[in-house]
């Protein structure tokens, strides 16, 4: 599976918040939500807004449309 990429730099890597409580994610080319294992899958569509989240590694933000 191929994942879509952070416009800015170029990871793989995305965040759902700037905070603690932040869900890490990868898109796929799909447009899917594949979380990082270890976290519960149920939560990330409650979690992470499409139109709103962060790269992993940047400060790059954006939506689903921008990758
Ligand atoms: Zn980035």
């Amino acid at each position: 599976m191929d994942y879509r990429i952070c416009p800015s730099c170029g990871t793989t890597y995305f965040v759902s918040a700037r905070s603690d409580e932040k869900i890490v994610f990868h898109v796929s080319d799909s447009s899917e939500l594949i979380t990082v294992p270890g976290q519960a899958f149920d939560e990330i569509y409650l979690t992470i807004d499409p139109l709103r989240f962060y790269c992993g590694a940047c400060s790059w933000s954006g939506g689903m449309h921008d990758l």
